[in-house]
């Protein structure tokens, strides 16, 4: 059975290549975080080396051992921590796909597929991407290479071009809410939450379950945005700063955080539009109905989602992080209390 939730369409399109016999080399599984790629993969890896009679059975050996991540054949090449700082290194580097070049001409020890999950496409530096390109061009015979990156367009063009690309698409909130509740036996009321926060995102759902402070941290943000909105230039100035220094040690981090401030303007815009049930933060709902609001056009709010979309481009694009965020603030429209 697929461990994978609701990903109907993508599981049809890899079952029907296996059957063909038209299974390709390399696959680039496409979504956002959390959205579920890491376990599709593993179903992949499960189906190429199931023994039972329905694969992925999950129950064979191969399967036990690939979900105990104990199986020969498959091999997860992720970043890596920097051992000085003890950091997680920016990219995955050259050394690490020399080892997959190396091991990948190396028959299967055990199965029947030998596969590389590459857990971050976008992040190969570019050496590492061009010493990847040679194993592609020419990939051994029992090879599959399985990689998971958030945007297409951020992975190298070349790269894209020989993989078959697999959309892993967020879920329906009810899809998640359901899940929560009838597989990991979640209360009602915290599955509706987490399955709104959760943006369509279950592994996201799931780590917010066991981990209370992420919940706590979303509200906090959200508070921090509120306050934002109607505050002048020395507190936004602060936050710049402090994205600014976030965005050195972690620039994912500070991605984040934009990509948040980004849905509370979309919320904002739901709850001003009568439609507050499509809002994400529907806990915040009541916050964003105020009159203060009232003082916002439009097209004031749509434009502020856009500047930090932006925002986020700008910075993966390597702008001076101080900077861009420093225009940002600038830029984003000021609420005036009523
Ligand atoms: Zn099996």
């Amino acid at each position: 059975m697929w461990q994978v939730l609701g990903q109907d369409k993508a599981i049809r399109f890899l079952e029907s290549s296996l059957k063909r016999g038209g299974l390709a080399h390399a696959y680039l599984l496409v979504g956002p975080p959390h959205v579920g790629k890491m376990t599709l993969a593993c179903d992949i890896a499960k189906t190429l080396n199931c023994t039972g009679d329905n694969p992925p059975c999950g129950q064979c050996p191969a399967c036990v051992r690939v979900t105990s991540g104990k199986y020969a054949d498959v091999a997860s090449v992720g970043r890596v921590k920097d051992e000085k700082s003890g950091r997680l290194k920016r990219d995955i580097g050259i050394d690490q796909m020399r080892d997959v070049q190396k091991a990948a001409h190396l028959p299967p020890y055990e199965g029947k597929f030998k596969v590389f999950i590459i857990d971050g496409a976008e992040l190969l530096s570019t050496d590492a991407a061009n010493c990847f390109l040679k194993t592609l061009e020419e990939p051994p015979p029992h090879i599959v290479f399985l990689l998971l990156a958030g945007k297409e367009s951020d992975v190298l063009p070349t790269v894209v071009s020989r993989c078959q690309r697999v959309e892993v698409r967020p879920l329906p909130p009810e899809r998640i809410e359901a899940a929560l509740v009838d597989r990991w036996a979640v209360g009602p009321a915290q599955a509706r939450l987490l399955a709104h926060l959760s943006q369509g995102c279950l592994g996201w759902a799931l780590q917010a379950k066991d981990k209370p402070e992420l919940l706590q941290q979303r509200v906090d943000m959200a508070e921090r945005f509120r306050q934002l909105a109607g505050s002048g230039y020395e507190p936004r100035f602060a936050f710049a700063a402090e994205l600014a220094t976030q965005h050195e040690q972690s620039p994912e981090q500070v991605s984040h955080v934009l990509g948040l401030w980004g849905l509370w303007w979309r919320d904002l815009l739901m709850v001003r539009g009568g439609c507050p049930r499509w809002s994400v933060n529907i806990e915040q709902v009541d916050k964003l109905s105020k009159s203060e609001y009232a003082s916002l056009s439009t097209s004031q709010i749509t434009g502020s989602i856009r500047r930090l979309e932006a925002t986020v481009q700008h910075l993966r694009r390597n702008a001076n992080p101080r900077l861009a965020l420093e225009a940002l603030m600038l830029e984003l429209p000021r609420v005036t209390s009523a």
